[in-house]
């Protein structure tokens, strides 16, 4: 089947937003328990992204680059390093992940435990 360029780059957008606000909600201080769920779920993720090629470069990522899970800070900075790596590689403008503080706010309405909304 031929590729459809606005479909993929659609599923990217979405899968960074998620993958960006889930860890802007990761705890600030994770069990070890929590620092695994998530490390379990990126390297899932990278397995199982549906666009193969995506996939299979991003799994490469992630050797170079193993998922940060110590801590929500580690797990955002880590996240917004890895997508700079793709941006690069698809020749796209770096993201300054100083700027990352509100940018992925998930509009859930609830509160976490640790007071950010
Ligand atoms: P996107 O890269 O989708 O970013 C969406 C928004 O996130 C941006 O507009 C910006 O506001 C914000 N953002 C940008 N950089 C960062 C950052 N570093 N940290 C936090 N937020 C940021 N496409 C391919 O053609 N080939 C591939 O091999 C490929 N591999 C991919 C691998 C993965 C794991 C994922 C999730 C996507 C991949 N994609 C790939 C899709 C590609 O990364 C883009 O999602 C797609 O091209 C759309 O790009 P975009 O310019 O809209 O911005």
């Amino acid at each position: 089947k031929l590729e459809n360029a606005t479909a993929k780059a659609e599923l990217g957008r979405a899968s960074w937003k998620l993958f960006h606000t889930m860890m802007a909600r990761f705890p600030e201080k994770p069990s070890d328990d929590d620092s695994l769920a998530l490390k379990t779920y990126i390297q899932l993720f990278a397995r199982l992204y549906p666009c193969g090629d995506c996939a299979s470069h991003f799994q490469k990522l992630l050797k170079k680059f193993p998922p940060q899970t110590g801590s929500r800070n580690n797990a955002v900075g880590w996240a917004c390093m890895v997508h700079n790596k793709v941006n690069k590689r698809l020749k796209k403008p770096e993201f300054d992940c100083n700027n990352i503080g509100d940018f992925y706010d998930c509009g859930c309405g609830d509160e976490d435990k640790e007071g950010k909304g």
